[in-house]
C-alpha cells in the first residue's frame, strides 16, 4: 500500500525508463506513484510531454495509479515560481521542488519560494525554518520525509517540528534506482526512525494518500475538460 509521490527516471538522473520503473514499484506493493524528473527551465518542455505520454499509453494497462510529474531542481528562488506554473501547464500533476537538503548547496530562500510558488511537495527542505514551516502550513505545501541517503539527515529536525506544529508530511523515496524503492512497512520503520511515534505515522501516510486523490480528481477534471473541447471542436 505505499504511496510515493518522488521518483525519477531516464529522463533526468534515474536508470529507468517510466515503465520499468511503475512495473517495479508495482511489484513493490505500490498503489500510487509519481515520476517527478529534475528540471530547470532548458528540459521542463522536452520532460513533462515525454512522461505525460508514456503514462497515457501505459495507465489503462496497470493497476496503481502513475502520475506525471516534476521536481523544479536547483532554480534561482526568483524563477521558481514562473517554473511551477510552466510545468503545470505542460501536465505535471504533482510539482515538487527540490529543497534545501543540507547535502547539497542549494540556493538559501528555495523553500520560501517553493511554498510561495504553491509546490505540492517541498522536498528534502533540510534545516526548514520554522516560520517557512508555518508557511507550508498555510499553502498546504506537503514536506518530505525521504527515503533517500544524504537528504534524509535532517528527517529527524524535519520530523519533531512538522508535527509539533500540524504541518502536512509525507513520505517518498526520490528514487534513482531499482534498488530505492521501498514497501510501507519499510517505510514505517524510516518514519519511526526519524522519531515520529507510532500512533502519528498513519497519518503521515493518510496525508499522502489525501494529496494523491486531491491530484487525480485534478486530473480527471482536465481530462474531463478536454473531452468536452475535443466533442465541441
Ligand atoms: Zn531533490
Ligand atoms: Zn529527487
Amino acid at each position: 500500500m505505499m504511496i510515493d509521490l518522488h521518483t525519477h527516471t531516464l529522463f533526468s538522473d534515474g536508470e529507468l525508463i517510466p515503465f520499468e520503473l511503475v512495473r517495479r514499484a508495482q511489484a513493490s506493493g505500490y498503489t500510487a506513484i509519481a515520476i517527478t524528473d529534475h528540471m530547470d527551465a532548458s528540459n521542463i518542455d522536452f520532460v513533462i510531454p515525454r512522461i505525460v505520454k508514456a503514462i497515457e499509453a501505459l495507465q489503462p494497462h496497470v493497476s496503481i495509479d502513475v502520475i506525471p510529474g516534476a521536481e523544479i531542481t536547483h532554480a534561482p528562488p526568483e524563477m521558481i515560481a514562473d517554473l511551477v506554473k510552466e510545468a503545470r501547464h505542460l501536465g505535471a500533476r504533482i510539482v515538487v521542488v527540490h529543497g534545501e537538503t543540507i547535502a547539497e548547496p542549494v540556493l538559501k530562500g528555495t523553500n520560501r519560494a517553493a511554498i510561495e510558488a504553491g509546490a505540492d511537495i517541498l522536498s528534502h527542505p533540510g534545516l526548514i525554518s520554522i516560520e517557512d514551516m508555518l508557511r507550508a502550513k498555510e499553502k498546504h505545501v506537503h514536506l518530505e520525509i525521504t527515503a533517500r541517503r544524504g537528504h534524509a539527515f535532517t528527517n529527524g529536525y524535519l520530523a519533531r517540528e512538522a508535527i509539533k506544529f500540524g504541518v502536512p508530511l509525507c513520505i517518498n523515496t526520490d528514487a534513482h534506482a531499482p534498488s530505492d524503492l521501498i514497501t510501507q512497512e519499510r517505510a514505517r520503520l524510516i518514519l519511526l526512525g526519524a522519531g515520529i511515534d507510532e500512533n502519528r505515522i498513519e497519518s503521515v501516510f493518510e496525508s499522502a494518500k489525501s494529496l494523491t486523490d486531491k491530484v487525480l480528481r485534478r486530473s480527471n477534471a482536465q481530462s474531463d475538460k478536454k473531452e468536452v473541447h475535443q466533442e465541441r471542436a
